[in-house]
Formats: structure tokens, C-alpha cells, sequence
């Protein structure tokens, strides 16, 4: 570091300097031999901004009162740069043997420049982060690792209802709140092991407030000294909210269990005595108009009796109640079986269903299942076919099932989304459909830790391909 001298006689007149003093305060000794710390006076300010009078000058003083003087910051204009230095001063004076007066005095200055604006720019950053602290909306509080705050914004003396000057006197190791919410324990695990700690908390604070927070506990050092911070943010009203969105779910889920239960049984009743009103009208006459009517209603209630299915697997899936009762099934049998169920659908819509299978292949599934993975897969493959051919086809390969059609395809964006429930590509009430029967397959599919799949090309038909382990 520049050290910069400057010997000035009894008037205070500069009568010598070195070139670190020429160079810190930006003048060639020669430019200020002659005058004094008075003539200087205008280039020269205090810490705070304010004029450095001369005669107040270190070097003035010591020669006044004839004691050395240490450690005085001043700032001085260079020319040169054409702004301030700043110089810790200290000034002897020298006195001739037996004098009671100094007869010079030498000022010894060294550049501090460089540190005061570090000093300065630590003060703007203290100032920013204090600021940010101040307004941030997240509750912050600093502790020493011995528990005692050391520092807490407004939003945290908010969340727990108390002013900031209530909240510092705290220590969060004595506190009934931190150990009853658990957040004392993750102060102790984060103090620990040096690492951040996250958790929820619900805390019933010592002052009356009842809050949930998200919580991150921070360990850091300060000084020597372990410290931990605690950020949090209020999430009292979030969490209410999704309470009430789990409950509204569930009371949805309840009431479509309820009432596709409730349903379901008098719908049955009005199936079967349908059925029996066909077989009395055909009974009764051949060409009985009863005939055609009852076999409409027939379809309309066994449609609705399939909705009816398709919900309440669906609010079993949900509550884990979807067992599965394995047997040995034949799979090629089941699929002529589900094509001969569906062969009117298939024959009202003009689709041709056709069936490849070699050889049997026997598996343990669940037989039902089995039999609703198949009636759906292909009552799709009928109802989104558009009147074209479907091929079915019986594999001992891993993709054991491949369903076929010729129909409209799916677009690319939607072909993973079909099998959540209630998604559905197509739009309008062109075809109908709860988008329910995919997320079905999927779930049956998926208990038999097998995997379902789809390769579309909108336009240009669907393949879904069922992956069943035996
Ligand atoms: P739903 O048929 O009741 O709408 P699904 O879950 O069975 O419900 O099917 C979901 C959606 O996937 C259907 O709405 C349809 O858009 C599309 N989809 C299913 N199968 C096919 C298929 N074979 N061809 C074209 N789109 C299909």
C-alpha cells in the first residue's frame, strides 16, 4: 500500500513530500510547495461529505496543540483522476531540544481509497438485502444455533401475530410451538447435518395464531458462529382449499357411487322384464311392431346399464377396491366369445370383424376382466371404425391382443391422454361415450401387470395393442 509523507514547518507551509504523496493526492511537490493545509482546504472533506476546514487538519492540530494525532480519514481531491482519495492520516510533530512548541511536523497517509469503496459497496449490498428482507412477503428469521433470534422481518412478526420487537426476544428452543409442530426437530436435524431442511408445519403460535407453513430451515455460519434461518410461507388458505377440493371430490365420488348404485338395481329389473316383453311379442305374433319396439329399449338400457358399469369401476378403482379373481382363461375363446356378442353392433354399423388366432393362448387373469377388455376394445374399434373392416388378432408373443380398425385414428397430441379418465378425442355429441372405458382397460390391464398402448394416424385407423404376462 502507498505510504504516502509530508513534512510541513511551524506555519504549516509544505515544505517537503515524497512521490507517494505526490501520487495520492495527484500534485507534483513542486505545485505545492509554498502553500499550507489552509491554501488545501477547498480539495479536502470528512467522511461525511462535509468541508475539512484547514486549520482542523491533523497535521494543524499536532502543530497547535503539540500532541501526535492518529488515524484520521480525510478526502482529498486528485486532480489528476479528478476524484476524491481517501487517506488515513497521522501527524508528529518534532520538536528542537528543549522546545515547548514543534517547530515542524511530518504527516504520514496511507490510501484507503480501494477499502472505503469496498466498505461502501458492502453498506449498498447490507442495504439492498435489508431492504429485500424488509419487504419480502416470506417470513424470515435468523437464530443462533443456541436458539436466540437475532433478526425477523415484518411478515414473520404478521404470520404469528406479534410485533418484530416480541419476536426477537424469542428463543426457538423454548418454544411449546416449535416442538408441538415439529419444527424444532427439523431446526435440530438441519443444525446437524448442515443441510437445508423442508417440511409443512402446522403451528399454533405463541401468540394465539393458528397457521400452516412451508418451511425451509436453513443452517449457515455468521462470524464463528452457527446460525440457521427459518423461511416460511402462510399456506393456511391453500391448504383449506385443497381440504375442500378433496372433499368435493370425494363427495362427487361418493354421490356418482351412490347413484349409479341405486340406479343400477332398477335398471336391471327393467332390462330383464324388457327382455321378457320381447319374447311375449314374439311369442304372440311373428311380425308384432311390439317386437322392434322393445328391442330398441332393449339397447338403450343396455347401454345405460354399461355406463352404469363403467362408473361404478371407476369409483372402485378409486377407493383400491378392484380385486381381481384369477383363473386359467382362454384368450383366443374369449375373443370369439366378445366378437359374437358384439356381431349385431358390428353388422348395424357395416364392419366386418375378423379374428386371427393359431392357437389357443391360456393365461391366469381374471376372467370378467378379460371379457371387459375385450367387449371394450373392440366396441370402440365398431364405434370410432367408421363402417370399415377390424381385425382382432391372438398372439402368444408378449402383445398378446391387437385390435385393429380402419376408422377415424386419433390425434397425436391426444393418444396418450385417452386412457385418464374422462378424456375422450373426439368433440361434439357426434359419437357418445363418457371417455371412461379406456381408463379402464388401462386399470385392468395394469392390475394384471400388463401394458396397453396405442398407433394412430388421424384418419387412417387405430392398433391397440394389450400386453399380458400369463
Ligand atoms: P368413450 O368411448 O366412452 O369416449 P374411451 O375411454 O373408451 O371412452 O375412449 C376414449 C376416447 O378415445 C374416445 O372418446 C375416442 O375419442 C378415442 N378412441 C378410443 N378408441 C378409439 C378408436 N378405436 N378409434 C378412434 N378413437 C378412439
Amino acid at each position: 500500500m502507498l505510504q504516502g509523507v509530508v513534512y510541513q514547518n511551524a506555519e504549516g507551509t509544505i515544505i517537503s513530500m515524497n512521490p507517494a504523496a505526490e501520487r495520492i493526492l495527484g500534485k507534483t511537490h513542486l505545485e505545492f510547495l509554498g502553500s499550507s493545509s489552509v491554501g488545501e482546504e477547498v480539495h479536502c472533506i470528512r467522511e461525511d461529505g462535509s468541508p475539512f476546514p484547514g486549520l482542523e487538519h491533523p497535521a494543524m492540530v499536532a502543530l497547535r496543540t503539540g500532541a501526535p494525532m492518529s488515524g484520521t480519514v480525510m478526502g482529498v481531491f486528485n486532480p489528476r483522476e479528478k476524484t476524491y482519495r481517501w487517506i488515513q492520516i497521522d501527524a508528529i510533530p518534532l520538536f528542537q531540544q528543549g522546545d515547548d512548541k514543534p517547530y515542524e511536523v511530518y504527516t504520514l497517509f496511507s490510501d484507503i481509497t480501494e477499502s472505503k469503496q469496498a466498505e461502501r459497496q458492502i453498506r449498498d449490498v447490507t442495504n439492498y438485502i435489508q431492504t429485500l428482507v424488509r419487504i419480502s412477503p416470506m417470513c424470515l428469521v435468523s437464530y443462533k444455533a443456541t436458539g436466540e433470534a437475532i433478526s425477523a422481518n415484518d411478515a414473520a412478526a404478521r404470520m404469528v401475530g406479534t410485533t418484530l420487537e416480541e419476536l426477537e426476544k424469542q428463543n426457538f428452543r423454548n418454544l411449546e410451538s416449535w416442538k408441538r409442530s415439529g419444527l424444532l426437530e427439523m431446526a435440530e436435524r438441519a443444525l446437524r447435518t448442515g443441510t437445508e431442511q423442508h417440511g409443512d408445519v402446522f403451528l399454533v403460535s405463541s401468540f394465539g395464531m393458528r397457521v400452516t407453513l412451508e418451511c425451509i430451515l436453513v443452517p449457515f455460519m455468521f462470524g464463528e458462529e452457527q446460525h440457521i434461518l427459518l423461511a416460511a410461507l402462510d399456506i393456511t388458505e391453500r391448504k383449506q382449499l385443497e381440504l375442500d377440493l378433496r372433499a368435493a371430490v370425494a363427495a362427487r365420488e361418493d354421490f356418482l357411487s351412490i347413484a349409479s348404485h341405486e340406479l343400477k338395481t332398477p335398471l336391471t329389473g327393467l332390462h330383464l322384464q324388457l327382455q321378457l316383453m320381447k319374447r311375449l311379442a314374439t311369442k304372440a305374433k311373428d311380425d308384432n311392431p311390439f317386437t322392434a319396439l322393445c328391442s330398441t329399449a332393449l339397447k338403450s338400457s343396455q347401454q345405460v346399464v354399461g355406463l352404469l358399469n363403467e362408473l361404478l369401476d371407476v369409483t372402485k378403482i378409486r377407493v383400491g377396491k378392484f380385486d381381481l379373481h384369477e383363473q386359467e382363461v382362454d384368450l383366443k375363446a374369449a375373443v370369439i366369445e366378445g366378437v359374437a356378442a358384439l356381431s349385431e353392433n358390428a353388422h348395424n354399423m357395416g364392419s366386418m370383424i375378423t379374428v386371427k388366432a393359431d392357437h389357443s393362448v391360456v393365461g391366469t387373469w381374471d376372467r370378467t376382466r378379460v371379457h371387459q377388455i375385450i367387449a371394450n376394445l373392440l366396441s370402440n374399434a365398431i364405434k370410432y371404425g367408421e363402417g370399415k373392416p377390424i381385425e382382432v388378432t391372438v398372439a402368444q408373443e408378449a402383445d398378446k391382443l391387437h385390435f385393429q380398425d380402419q376408422g377415424m385414428g386419433i390425434p397425436y397430441d391426444l393418444q396418450s391422454k385417452i386412457f385418464e379418465r374422462f378424456e375422450r378425442a373426439v368433440t361434439g355429441g357426434k359419437i357418445g361415450g363418457l371417455g371412461l372405458g379406456l381408463y379402464i382397460v388401462r386399470q385392468i390391464v395394469e392390475a394384471h401387470g400388463g401394458s396397453i398402448h396405442v398407433e394412430s394416424a388421424p384418419g387412417n385407423g387405430s392398433l391397440f395393442i394389450v400386453e399380458l404376462p400369463l
